[in-house]
């Protein structure tokens, strides 16, 4: 059984983007600019913004972080996009999730301008992904595919379980494994003979948000399993597959932490710095789009 390792992949992708990022700088007398946008004083939130920021001075990339108060009303935050959507020195940006309850996200989401929507949720961007066309993918599956890739083992052809359909992970990466020509089925809650399936899958893919759910008996011998979960319990992060069991089983697992989790943030650099030397995705969201 091999572990894939997230974080010497995430520092591998890095050093490719760092490059990019510098000649960027030369060509440009600036730096690829992003912005991160936090409302409130979400814990985890702050762990993922602190992530983001290291991986972009990691890469060569200049980010700011604009800081909104629990109590911004959902003017001020519109405000706040749209000064964003037209700052040209910012190439991408993002709002952390969740936002308090007062805002609506699927509102605010849609107000980013979809060519520098590096978190990957603007309507416009799923729905290129669905079509098959240039778009800034959504991370978390993006990193999936990465990790997926980086074992060497070809995926055309091979049986793909994904469990949860959630929009930012579920769906996307499903439709992911789709266009790389894997046969791919999507469970649920609701769905019936899960174990039967998942037996049936050459790559799992869990995103359920359910600790240590997936266990070595629901695993074909042999499989790729990529584990999404990060579930906190007493201060330990957990995946959402029963580590030790299904590592006896898989062929390739990836750990949590240290799997999916720095790739994510590696892929919002990527999408930043994709918007910048490949033309084309963000000139045909723009010429589409806006
Ligand atoms: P959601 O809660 O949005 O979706 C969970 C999905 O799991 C739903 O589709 C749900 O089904 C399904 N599910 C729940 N219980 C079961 C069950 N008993 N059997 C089968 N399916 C079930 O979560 P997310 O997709 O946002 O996140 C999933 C996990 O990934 C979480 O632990 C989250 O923290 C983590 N995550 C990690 C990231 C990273 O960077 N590593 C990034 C994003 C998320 P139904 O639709 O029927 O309710």
């Amino acid at each position: 059984m091999k572990i894939i390792d997230g974080k010497a992949l995430a520092d591998k992708m890095r050093s490719e983007l760092r490059i990019k990022a510098e000649n960027f700088e030369t060509k440009h007398g600036r730096k690829i600019g992003v912005a991160f946008v936090v409302v409130g004083d979400n814990p985890a939130s702050e762990v993922y913004i602190r992530n983001k920021v290291r991986a972009c001075a990691q890469t060569n990339v200049r980010s700011v972080v604009h800081r909104m108060s629990a109590d911004t009303t959902e003017a001020q935050l519109v405000a706040k996009i749209r000064k964003l959507n037209t700052n040209s020195r910012v190439d991408g940006f993002l709002v952390q999730l969740p936002l308090p309850p007062h805002l609506d996200e699927r509102k605010i989401l849609s107000l980013i301008k979809p060519s520098k929507d590096i978190d990957g949720f603007h309507v416009a961007n799923a729905g290129a992904l669905m079509l098959g066309q240039s778009c800034l993918p959504a991370c978390t599956p993006a990193a999936c595919i990465e990790l997926l890739k980086s074992t060497g083992v070809p995926l055309t052809g091979k049986h793909a379980v994904v469990v949860g359909r959630s929009n930012i992970v579920g769906k996307p990466v499903a439709l992911m494994l789709l266009q790389e020509n894997c046969t791919v089925t999507v469970c649920h809650s609701k769905t019936a003979n899960l174990v039967e399936i998942t037996r049936g899958a050459d790559i799992l893919v869990a995103a359920i948000g359910r600790r240590e759910f997936i266990t070595g008996d629901m695993i074909k011998p042999g499989a790729i399993v990529i584990d999404v979960g990060i579930n906190r319990h007493e201060d330990k992060l957990y995946g959402d597959v029963h580590f030790e069991s299904v590592s006896r089983v898989a062929s390739h697992i990836t750990p949590v932490p240290g799997g999916v989790g720095p790739m994510t943030v590696t892929m919002v650099i990527a999408n930043a710095v994709r918007n910048t030397s490949e033309a084309s995705i963000a000139n045909a969201l723009k010429t589409v789009l806006n």
